[in-house]
């Protein structure tokens, strides 16, 4: 079966022991309240809520999935799991919804450095769950953001009570990736408000019965706007329209034509929604709305890489808990298990190789959300611009990769998981083969993971010159300079030194590259976009092992930190030199052959 367990240790020496987060959120006034103590009290309740009231509706809500019919008044309703309603309503009442909200507006405004943790124990116990308040997240930063201060005093206390919530309207069936495209209209109404008319698909949470109202962030046109991206504009959209003292008036013209049948996250409702002259509010300036949208986009993308870290931590925990359970064979060096008819399989090589290739990848995973996590915060709270600066470049830079090595290392984990229970893993009553259909999902949307690494190598690094790429490169050589020598661990802080290395002298060929050929960033692309994550997640193995391997042996969790870290180095960050080799290869072989060929 696939267990769960909140991994409180490894999240406290992520925090405490890696980034002093104590000391970053005693740096900054918009933090200055959260100790380590309040930290440890939230994460432990939230723990209990993952494993006790979440995880126990992971399977059940995939074998029963979302229900749409058709209501009396002949409108689309969707009908979530049994027990989602009543975890949504607990999720609210323990204020779980707010808790990265504007303290402003009702919100708990605890830091990202925090709150990537929790994200990652909801996803981790149920995905399907976890996507209605992420979105709703996703949604009320963008107003906080973008919108106008009656807008934020109307939407924002609701959603973050848990009694509303938010989607995200972009895709049509014509327009996936190139949003450019889109037909959605909106049409000035003459008071101030606009008639939106489109039909949007594959929204997340775009009906459902969790909450009284669904605040819908939708992206459409204006009669006079131009072609392309910056025809684009973005309005707020209630299901039900909003009186004046907040109550809920009439329902506005959006209809759930249907909802998909998917591959996995089937207690996720994605929803076909028609707008028929839906009425809707303006935020911002016209021509603004995909940059508006950003914000919310860039929070989903490290949300939805953490989707791949909480699945492939289950996955990890369950393989291993299988391993050590199951029979067979003898391992290679003789019996182990002398009175029972087979040896564990965890005494295989191979078993081990795939246990310890999930953990090393959850366990760095988790560091680097933890990273990002503090760039954000200090993107936003801290008091010194050219710091401010700088993390906004690493955030910047370092989103698409978190969106597309989390989600493909999560798969490949869950790949993993499930091939150590063998032909169990593709029984579903085990629920290691949900977990690879949940966490396949994370790689497609929120932008596909090619998109991603063309965003990463084309936008983030090329465009730029690689300024942003040199910062981080700068703060990673600093961070080990800041270590020292550390003897246990000097080949892998050597190693760690030289990968970087690597990614820079590749960094600086594709730049070079790519002024001379127009496909050079497209081809090279998602291979750099590994190479990074691997030399990343080196990086911070690095600084790991500087922590653990003094009191390894003492202590099984440092003991277990460091033997995993040396596995790290050893087998997987040795493929950064085929990544770079591949990256280098440049784009004639995949552009030779001629489209009519294939
Ligand atoms: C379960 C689910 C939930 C979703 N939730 C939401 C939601 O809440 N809100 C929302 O608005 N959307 C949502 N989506 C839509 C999702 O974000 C899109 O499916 C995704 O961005 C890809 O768009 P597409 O499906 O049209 O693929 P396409 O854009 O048609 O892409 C097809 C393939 O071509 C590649 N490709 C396209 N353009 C390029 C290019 N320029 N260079 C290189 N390769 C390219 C892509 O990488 C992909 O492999 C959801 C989708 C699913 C399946």
């Amino acid at each position: 079966m696939a267990v769960y367990k909140a991994p409180l240790r490894d999240m406290q020496f992520v925090l405490n022991e890696v980034f002093n987060a104590e000391a970053r959120w005693a740096s900054m006034p918009a933090t200055r309240d959260v100790t380590p103590d309040l930290a440890d009290a939230i994460l432990g309740e939230a723990a209990k809520l993952a494993e006790n009231v979440l995880f126990p509706l992971n399977r059940s809500g995939d074998e029963e999935g979302c229900k749409w019919v058709l209501d009396a008044n002949q409108q689309g309703v969707v009908t979530t799991p049994k027990g989602f309603r009543e975890a949504f309503r607990q999720l609210a009442e323990g204020g779980w919804t707010a808790l990265s909200g504007s303290p402003e507006f009702g919100g708990q405004g605890m830091p990202k450095m925090l709150t990537v943790m929790f994200d990652e124990m909801l996803y981790g116990a149920n995905s399907s769950f976890a996507l209605y308040p992420m979105l709703s997240n996703g949604c009320t930063l963008c107003i906080a953001s973008h919108a106008s201060e009656e807008q934020k005093q109307v939407y924002l206390p609701p959603i973050y009570e848990g009694r509303w919530c938010g989607t995200m309207c972009l895709t049509e069936a014509h327009a996936g990736t190139d949003l450019g495209i889109i037909r959605s209209k909106a049409v000035p109404n003459g008071d101030g408000s606009y008639a939106v008319s489109g039909t949007k698909i594959f929204i997340t949470g775009g009906e459902h019965d969790l909450v009284d109202n669904i605040i819908h962030l939708v992206l459409a046109k204006l009669p006079d706007a131009p072609p392309g991206p910056k025809g684009i504009s973005l309005f707020i959209v209630p299901k039900f329209l909003v009186n004046a003292d907040g109550s809920l008036g009439a329902r506005n013209p959006v209809s759930c034509g249907s909802i998909e049948h998917k591959m996995g996250i089937k207690g996720s409702a994605t929803a076909v929604l028609n707008f028929d002259g839906a009425k809707g509010w303006l935020i911002g300036e016209p021509g603004n709305g995909l940059a508006y949208m950003f914000t919310m986009m860039n929070y989903e993308r490290l949300s939805i890489g953490i989707q791949g870290l909480g699945l492939g931590e289950v996955a990890y925990q369950s393989a291993a808990a299988y391993a050590k359970d199951r029979l067979q064979s003898r391992a290679p060096t003789g019996a182990v298990a002398k009175e029972k008819m087979a040896d564990p399989i965890i005494v295989h090589p191979d078993v081990r190789r795939m246990l310890l290739t999930a953990r090393a990848y959850s366990e760095a995973g988790r560091a680097f959300a933890c990273f990002v996590g503090e760039q954000l915060d200090m993107a936003k709270y801290h008091e010194d611009d050219a710091t401010r600066a700088d993390a906004d470049a690493l955030v910047q830079l370092l989103t698409p990769v978190a969106k597309a090595f989390f989600s493909d290392k999560g798969f490949e984990s869950c790949v993993l998981g499930q091939q150590v229970f063998g032909g169990h893993g593709y029984i579903r009553e085990w629920g290691m083969e949900q977990l690879v259909r949940d966490a396949r999902i994370a790689q497609i949307y929120e932008g596909t993971n090619g998109i991603q690494a063309l965003d990463l190598a084309g936008r983030k690094v090329a465009r730029n010159g690689g300024a942003y790429a040199r910062v981080y490169f700068a703060q990673m050589r600093s961070a080990l300079d800041a270590i020292g020598a550390v003897p246990a661990v000097a080949g892998e802080m050597a190693a760690a030194r030289k990968a970087i290395q690597l990614l820079e002298e590749t960094t600086d060929w594709l730049i070079a590259e790519a002024k001379g050929d127009a496909n050079a960033i497209g081809a090279a692309s998602v291979d750099y976009l590994e190479l990074f994550g691997l030399v990343t997640y080196g990086w911070l193995w690095a600084r790991m092992l500087a922590i653990a391997a003094p009191k390894a042996g003492a202590d099984a969790f440092y003991t277990a930190k460091l033997a995993t870290g040396r596995f790290y180095f050893q087998r997987l960050l040795p493929k950064a030199d085929a990544l770079a080799a591949q990256v280098r290869a440049g784009s004639v072989s995949l552009m030779t052959l001629d489209s009519t060929l294939f």
